[in-house]
């Protein structure tokens, strides 16, 4: 029977609501082959994922998502086979987090301007590392502001919204450069959810795979059949990998499944092993 993966999840320690060691567990109840952790600018999910790995003979690729920054709007980067512990990466993550501190006291300062009153120990109750709007959408929902997330996006922390900052942020080349630098195989993580201009994709795919980008996410859970084959013809055009994961973030996004997504995606296994031989002719471990 065909054994499949998901390369892109969050737990706790980002925005997802199942710890580490529980999505590793799913994962494992699902059958995958393999599942890689991939919290947003942390690493601090990472032993515990790789502990209940080895508990359960789970393969577990340790990752982690950056939000990069384009004159266009945010690229988000995954890094796969990330160092647990390294010194240069775990502090540009822990000066993004400082920076999604600071933009998180504004936002629930504007929003006690506007009269709703949340505090950062309850948005902190929601995470053990990277905070986030998610969590604010969480709390804000819990004591009655709003009916749904979706509405405290769409009413307040969405760009645009009266309690909108932006965050500080690399630039996309800078942080394929860094990630690629220490070992770690660099995927642009779900090319068409960025909102870019008409033909710039390509552009950025031809410039980041010149800074060491390794792979395009062609499976995602909001990505089509269609878009998935166009996306792996620009992955043969330039020499990279094609990636797939389906962004489980548990009860944050409930529509979403760990392994099928909303229901339709299957990445195969040869997807890991093509991304492994990549790895080993270049030298790197596995
Ligand atoms: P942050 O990292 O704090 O900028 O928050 C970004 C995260 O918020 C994204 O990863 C999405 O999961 C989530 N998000 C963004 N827009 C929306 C929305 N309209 N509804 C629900 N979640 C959203
Ligand atoms: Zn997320
Ligand atoms: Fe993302
Ligand atoms: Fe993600």
């Amino acid at each position: 029977m065909e054994k499949y993966i998901d390369l892109h999840t969050h737990s706790t320690a980002s925005d997802g609501t199942d710890t580490p060691a529980a999505v590793v567990e799913k994962a494992k109840a699902l059958d995958l082959a393999v599942v890689a952790l991939t919290d947003h600018d942390t690493l601090s999910g990472l032993a515990e994922a790789r502990e209940a790995g080895a508990d359960l003979d789970q393969i577990v690729v340790p990752g982690c998502e950056i939000s990069t920054r384009t004159d266009y709007g945010s690229l988000h980067i995954v890094g796969l086979w990330v160092p647990e512990t390294n010194e240069k990466l775990a502090s540009m993550l822990a000066h993004f987090r400082q920076e999604r501190q600071r933009r998180n006291d504004k936002i629930l300062a504007k929003l006690r301007e506007l009269g709703l009153n949340i505090s950062m120990e309850e948005v902190l109750a929601h995470t053990t590392s990277a905070v986030g709007r998610p969590h604010i959408a969480t709390v804000l929902k819990e004591k009655g502001y709003v009916q749904s997330k979706e509405e405290a996006f769409s009413k307040y922390l969405g760009a645009g919204c009266p309690a909108y900052f932006p965050k500080a942020a690399p630039g996309p080349e800078e942080t394929v450069r860094i990630l690629n630098d220490m070992g770690a195989t660099v995927v642009l993580a779900h090319p068409l959810l960025q909102v870019l201009p008409d033909g710039c994709l390509e552009n950025i795919v031809s410039n980041l795979a010149a800074c060491g980008l390794s792979g395009l996410e062609v499976w995602h859970s909001a990505q089509n059949a269609e878009q998935s084959a166009w996306l792996l013809k620009l992955v043969k055009k330039y020499n990279l990998c094609a990636s797939g994961g389906s962004d489980y973030h548990g009860a944050n996004k409930p529509r979403i499944e760990m392994g099928t997504g909303c229901g339709n995606l299957h990445i195969p296994l040869n997807v890991y092993e093509n991304l492994l031989a990549r790895r080993k002719a270049q030298g790197l471990h596995c």
